[in-house]
């Protein structure tokens, strides 16, 4: 499987079906769908995706699978530490990534993991980006639980569900538009780096899929006086999605009279949906909450 040149062994070639195929035989491994093992086969998706994390000495992987993006990533970082919750995979990978003494595995499930101890003891708390092939089943709270943190990393690039991409990327009034958009959009910029298609995959998925890159603000996209009462106000939006903002208001525990105060403090037409709202109103509809409860406490 490896070729030997003048300068030494080259890569295996992880995105070959052949040594896919290959590896499975010889470790007797079977993908397990529940942990969305999809694994890519395109060599271009993996150079875009290093490319946009813009990584400046560290990397941290979520999910390397048999290794094909974290080989990618420690031929151009100084360091990779890659979290995989499948122990079958454990062998697989110390056999494809043998040839790189910068990479570390850890046999853990990234939901559990306390990232910040991985980033303080493996690169001095230094920032770090994250590049992710990411299991779709998670997406959404592997997402929410990175981009909330508040740990030194600046960019995450992650393959994703494109629908989920779509969410994250949405303007008000629209149908994708929802609280992960603004959960994701409070504390990063994104942008598109691809599409990609289910035939880049063994196996297949279900879906298309795209290629995001998120970089992290300095400050978040707008300023408010309580964060926790920004993110209530929009799941009372989306949580009643259909209802007009002063019924969401109501049904959220706002009564009557505090929700027209708030209103009128925005100059905001309760007869609005939420969902029509940019972060910039979300913020002031918070705001004018925070001054309410903060004079009926005086
Ligand atoms: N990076 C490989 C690639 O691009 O071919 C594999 C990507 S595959 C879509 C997702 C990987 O995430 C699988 O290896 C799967 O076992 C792993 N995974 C699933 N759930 C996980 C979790 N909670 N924590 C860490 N890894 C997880």
């Amino acid at each position: 499987m490896y070729l030997i040149c003048m300068k030494g062994y080259y890569n295996m070639d992880l995105t070959s079906p052949r040594t896919i195929r290959n590896i499975q035989e010889q470790f007797g491994f079977t993908f397990k769908k529940g942990l969305g093992q999809n694994f890519l086969t395109a060599r271009n998706i993996l150079e875009e995706i290093v490319d946009a994390a813009e990584i400046e000495s560290g990397v941290i992987e979520v999910g390397p699978g048999f290794g094909v993006l974290t080989s990618e990533l420690a031929q151009n970082s100084d360091k990779v530490v890659t979290i995989e919750i499948d122990e079958r995979l454990i062998d697989v990978l110390d056999y494809t990534l043998a040839e790189y003494d910068n990479v570390k595995i850890i046999n853990e499930d990234i939901l559990k993991l306390d990232l910040k101890k991985v980033i303080d003891d493996e690169f001095n708390g230094e920032k770090v980006s994250i590049a992710a092939n990411l299991p779709y089943y998670i997406t959404t709270p592997i997402l929410l639980h990175l981009v909330q943190s508040d740990l030194p990393i600046s960019t995450f690039v992650f393959m994703m569900q494109k629908e989920v991409a779509e969410r994250i990327m949405a303007s008000p009034g629209t149908k994708a538009y929802g609280a992960l958009t603004l959960a994701v959009q409070f504390y990063c910029t994104s942008e598109v780096v691809m599409d990609v298609p289910p035939s880049s995959f063994i196996p297949r998925p279900a879906v298309n899929s795209t290629v995001l890159k998120l970089v992290k603000r300095d400050k978040p996209a707008v300023e408010v006086k309580d964060t926790r009462l920004f993110f209530r106000m929009v799941k009372m939006a989306f949580g009643q999605r259909r209802k007009v903002f002063t019924n969401a208001m109501k049904a959220g525990g706002i009564s009557a009279e505090q929700g027209k105060e708030i209103l009128a403090a925005c100059g905001i037409d309760g007869k609005r949906r939420g969902e029509t709202f940019s972060m910039e109103e979300f913020a002031s509809l918070a705001d004018a909450w925070y001054d309410l409860i903060h004079k009926d406490k005086e």
